[in-house]
C-alpha cells in the first residue's frame, strides 16, 4: 500500500480551543512548560469552566475542544466539563500524562470522549523515566493498555529532544503491540548548525542541550513516520521547515486556535505563551480583545524568514548562507505533516 507525507494546510472554519484547567500537575518533568508566573497557580472553578467553554461554542463550525493542564484528570470536575463541552457541540480531546486520577476511566465512556492522549517520551523506562519522572513509564503504559481495553481512542505525543530522539524508532513496535492508532510527535525546539554541547568559556562543556539539530530532525522524524505508517499507525509531526515551493501562512491569521489558561488569559499563537502578549482575555465573563502591543500586532510581519514569533523568541533554528539570506524559512509551529497508510 502507498503512503505520503502531505502538509495539512490550515483547514478552513476549523477551530481549536486548548483548554488549560489548571496547572498544577503530580509530575515535574523536566520538559515541562507550564508557567505559573505567567499563567498563575489557581484551577478554572466549574462555573467558569462552562462559561468560558461557552464563549468559544459555535455549532456552525467544526471545533476542537482539548482539555490540558498541568494535568487535566487531577480538576475534579474534568468530567462534568467533557459532558458539557459535548454539549455545546466540541469534538473533545483530554491530553494526560497517564495518570487518570478521579478514576477517569470508569467515569467517561468512549462515546462521551472523542480522543485520550497520553505523553510518553521514551519506548521504556530508561529513557522516559529520566525525563518525566521515575516510575512514570510503567504507570502510563498500564493505563494506556486499559484505555484501549475499554475502547478508547487512544493517541500518543511523543516530545522529541535530545535525550530521546535515538529512541523514537522503537515507539513504533510498542505503540503497534498497545494497539494505538494515532501518534503526534513533536518537537521541543530545533537548532541550526550549532547543536551540540554548549561551550562556556573557555571551551568548558555545559550540560547537553536539549534541543536537536535540523539534520538530526529530518534524518530521524519522516523515517519513523513511515514505519509507523506501515504499522497502520497515522502520524502527524510539525512541518518545521518549509519546503522552496510552499507558502508560509500565520495561523494567527489564517485559523483559529485560541489557548485559554486559567488566569483567563487567551493566545492565538503558542509561541506567545511565556509573555505578557495575549491578544484575549476573559473579563467579567466576556472575552476582551487587548489592547497595546499584542501578538496580533506580529502576524502580519512579512520576514524572509518565515514565522516572526519564532525569529523572535527561538532563532536557534535559522541558519543562513554566506549573503545572509535564510537557508530555509521557518514554518508556523501549529502547521503539520501527516503520514498514513494509503
Ligand atoms: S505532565 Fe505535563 S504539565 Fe505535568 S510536569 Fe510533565 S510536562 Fe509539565
Ligand atoms: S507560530 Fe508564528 S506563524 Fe504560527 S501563529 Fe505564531 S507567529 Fe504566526
Amino acid at each position: 500500500m502507498g503512503q505520503t507525507a502531505r502538509t495539512v494546510g490550515f483547514q478552513s472554519g476549523e477551530r481549536n480551543v486548548f483548554f488549560h484547567i489548571l496547572t498544577a500537575c503530580n509530575l515535574s518533568c523536566k520538559h515541562c512548560y507550564i508557567n505559573p508566573d505567567q499563567h498563575g497557580t489557581m484551577r478554572v472553578s466549574r462555573e467558569d469552566m462552562e462559561a468560558w467553554m461557552g464563549l468559544f461554542a459555535d455549532k456552525e463550525k467544526k471545533t476542537n475542544l482539548i482539555f490540558l493542564g498541568g494535568e487535566p484528570t487531577l480538576h475534579p470536575d474534568l468530567v462534568h466539563g467533557i459532558l458539557k463541552a459535548k454539549e455545546l457541540g466540541f469534538a473533545v480531546t483530554v491530553d494526560s500524562n497517564g495518570y487518570l486520577f478521579h478514576d477517569f476511566l470508569e467515569r467517561v465512556t468512549p462515546e462521551q470522549l472523542d480522543y485520550l492522549s497520553f505523553s510518553l517520551d521514551g519506548p521504556d523506562s530508561t529513557v522516559n523515566d529520566p525525563i518525566r519522572g521515575e516510575g512514570v513509564f510503567e504507570i502510563c503504559t498500564r493505563n494506556l493498555r486499559r484505555a484501549v481495553r475499554r475502547g478508547f481512542n487512544v493517541s500518543v505525543i511523543y516530545t522529541v529532544s535530545s535525550r530521546n530522539i535515538d529512541h523514537l524508532e522503537r515507539m513504533v513496535p510498542l505503540l503497534a503491540q498497545i494497539g494505538v492508532k494515532r501518534f503526534f510527535i513533536q518537537v521541543i525546539g530545533l537548532r541550526g548548525k550549532s547543536a551540540g554541547p554548549d561551550t562556556g568559556e573557555g571551551g568548558a562543556e555545559k550540560a547537553e542541550p536539549w534541543q536537536v539539530s535540523r539534520e538530526q530532525w529530518l534524518a530521524v522524524v519522516p523515517e519513523v513516520a513511515r514505519k509507523a505508517a506501515e504499522n497502520g499507525i497515522h502520524v502527524t509531526y510539525p512541518k518545521v521547515f518549509l519546503d522552496q515551493d510552499e507558502r508560509f501562512e500565520c495561523a494567527g491569521l489564517v485559523a483559529e486556535n485560541y489557548f485559554i489558561f486559567p488566569n483567563g488569559r487567551v493566545y492565538r499563537c503558542p509561541l506567545c505563551e511565556d509573555h505578557p502578549f495575549n491578544s484575549l482575555c476573559i473579563e467579567g465573563g466576556r472575552l476582551v480583545t487587548n489592547a497595546g502591543l499584542t501578538e496580533d500586532n506580529f502576524f502580519r510581519l512579512t520576514i524572509p524568514e518565515g514565522c516572526v514569533m519564532n525569529r523572535l523568541l527561538q532563532p536557534d533554528n535559522i541558519s543562513y548562507d554566506q549573503d545572509g539570506h535564510p537557508e530555509f524559512r521557518i514554518s508556523c509551529c501549529l502547521l503539520k505533516q501527516e503520514i498514513k497508510r494509503g
